[in-house]
């Protein structure tokens, strides 16, 4: 029994390791990201004040709240129809660059997720890797290029090395955030090459990329949901 800590049932430990996961978990975990950016939006919005337009944290927050609201009453849909209705929902109600690529990222995790009613850490892996795929798809970014690539590809590199050396999801998903972190603070020095940023030329490098930022929190929020933090923003110090 590995899967510990869970104080609401998000995360079931059915022997050998292997949790399995469901709507709540899912829930859990949206509902900590749209916490987590509350917490966070003027900060993000700081950051896109420095090389954007300044509008990351309030859009990132609007679109958060409603896709919350709109997952009301979702507790018994099937975990793939409920990341697609989160990813069309942010697609629409975010808005900027933002909104389509971690709109279109989640509904890349839902569709993988497919009609399964439960699944585990490696499903969450394949989904994870559909969603980045998805955002690629759309922006076309790489890592260096000052996005939320250069978080999201070492965070989905992270989760699979903790996976393959046996680790369990609470521990696979604190490798991913830790480096989703790394990730975030390496865009510092970069030279944006895509997005609004890319405008200011040189004059991007030195500060951090506000979506690398988002990332790092989508991340924070996964692992949180994988400890099972009792509630939004449960868990914190
Ligand atoms: P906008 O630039 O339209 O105001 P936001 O402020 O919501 O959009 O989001 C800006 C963030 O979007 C950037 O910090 C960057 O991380 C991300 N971004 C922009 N273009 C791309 C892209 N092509 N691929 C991935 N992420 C991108
Ligand atoms: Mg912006």
């Amino acid at each position: 029994m590995r899967a510990r800590r869970s104080t609401r049932g998000t995360v079931s430990a059915v022997g050998d390791g292997e949790a399995l996961l469901g709507a709540a978990f899912l829930l859990q975990w949206v509902n900590e990201l749209a916490f987590l950016v509350r917490d966070q939006r003027d900060y993000l919005t700081q950051l896109d004040a420095a090389i954007g337009d300044a509008d990351h944290g309030i859009n990132l927050d609007r679109g958060l709240t409603a896709t919350v609201a709109k997952l009301q009453g979702m507790a018994e849909e099937a975990p793939g129809a409920i990341l697609e209705a989160v990813g069309t929902a942010i697609t629409f109600t975010v808005g900027g660059a933002a909104g389509p690529l971690y709109g279109s990222g989640f509904r890349g995790l839902g569709q993988a997720l497919a009609s399964k009613a439960q699944f585990g850490p490696e499903d969450l892996l394949v989904a994870l890797r559909a969603g980045l795929e998805a955002i690629q798809k759309l922006g076309a970014a790489a890592v260096g290029d000052k996005t939320i690539v250069d978080a999201f590809v070492p965070a989905l590199a992270a989760f699979e090395r903790g996976l393959r050396a046996g680790e369990d999801l609470p521990a696979a998903a604190t490798r991913a955030r830790d480096a989703a972190e790394e990730g975030m603070r390496a865009t510092v020095p970069l030279q944006a090459r895509k997005g609004r940023a890319s405008y200011l030329g040189p004059r991007s490098m030195g500060h951090q990329d506000p979506g690398a930022t988002s990332t790092a929190l989508l991340f924070l929020a996964l692992e949180r949901a994988a400890l099972g933090a009792d509630g939004p923003g449960g868990g914190r110090p």
